[in-house]
């Protein structure tokens, strides 16, 4: 066992030929050598798509989701379809070599590959994750920033890929680092027509009149797998859920505000463009406890 696991794909598509016709579907490698050719297109142009999978006490968390957002990102970016069983072994595989610790993390990168080798490069790397517990219960400061699309773009430009979950986030760090500067810890993208979409890493779920509400995801913006979690623990709960159009003013009046994603898990939101916002104490806990001691 050790701190942190590198597995390679040697076939991460069987619609493309294996990196080593004679190789078992992934082998170990040393995390911290280089293995990426520097004219990998994931590299030289952010052109690939990953998935980040939470892990507690050794479990992956919501694997088939993100498996199956991975291969829905894939599709949009026209990469070759992900061998879902040798990925999901890569990852359980990956996971199992961790040390033992609280949470951890899977990442999943898929690459278009080297330019002009049509084969595309696949990775898992697995590692502890960071302390959480702060976010998750004294919260985060949030900004709304413009994200310069109107909601429909996924519809009317679909070559933008809003929806995907693509290797260019540089303009998701970009926005995180501009929250930073305006003394924040997290932003959340609005739409020129003023509709609240996403985090730049995480879902937006808002408690509106004794309902959790989160923004429709055909505007643009990833389908979340913490967020459809919490909708089931909401189900459990008899809590009413939705998908709507809400705007900044929907937010700002909500009774209580998350953002949810894998890694976090549901970080409640205590200030909104600098105004205190109320934290549901007992129910980002709860909500936290079922992400945490899911069983898949
Ligand atoms: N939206 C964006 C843009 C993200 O990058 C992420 C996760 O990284 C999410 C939403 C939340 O997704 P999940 O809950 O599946 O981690």
């Amino acid at each position: 066992m050790t701190e942190t696991v590198l597995a390679i794909l040697n076939r991460p598509s069987l619609d493309a030929p294996a990196h080593d016709p004679a190789a078992d579907a992934f082998e170990f490698a040393g995390p911290v050598e280089a293995h990426i050719a520097v004219t990998d297109l994931g590299i030289t142009r952010g052109d690939g798509i990953f998935e980040t999978i939470t892990v507690t006490d050794g479990r992956p968390q919501a694997l088939e989701a993100h498996l199956a957002r991975f291969a829905r990102s894939a599709q949009m970016l026209d990469l070759p379809a992900p061998d879902i069983d040798a990925w999901r072994r890569a990852i359980e595989a990956a996971v199992a070599e961790l040390d033992p610790v609280e949470e951890a993390f899977a990442k999943t990168t898929l690459s278009r590959g080297v330019e002009g080798s049509g084969r595309p490069t696949g990775w898992v790397y697995a590692a502890p994750s960071g302390d959480s517990t702060e976010a998750r219960t004294a919260g985060i400061a949030v900004v709304t920033l413009d994200r310069g699309y109107r909601h429909d773009v996924a519809r009317t430009s679909p070559w933008l890929l809003q929806g995907a979950k693509t290797l260019s986030y540089a303009l998701n760090m970009a926005a995180v680092r501009e929250a930073e500067r305006r003394g924040a810890d997290d932003a959340i993208f609005v739409s020129t027509d003023g509709y609240v979409l996403e985090a730049p890493r995480a879902n937006v779920i808002a408690a509106i009149d004794g309902r959790l509400v989160t923004p429709r995801t055909d505007i643009g913006i990833l389908p979340g797998t913490t967020q459809a979690d919490i909708f089931r623990f909401a189900a459990e709960r008899g809590i009413d859920t939705a998908f709507e159009l809400l705007t900044v003013a929907d937010i700002r009046s909500a009774d209580a505000l998350w953002l949810a994603s894998s890694v976090r898990g549901a970080a409640p939101i205590r200030t909104l463009d600098g105004a205190p916002h109320a934290i549901d104490r007992d129910l980002s806990d709860a909500i936290n406890a079922f992400l945490h001691d899911r069983t898949e």
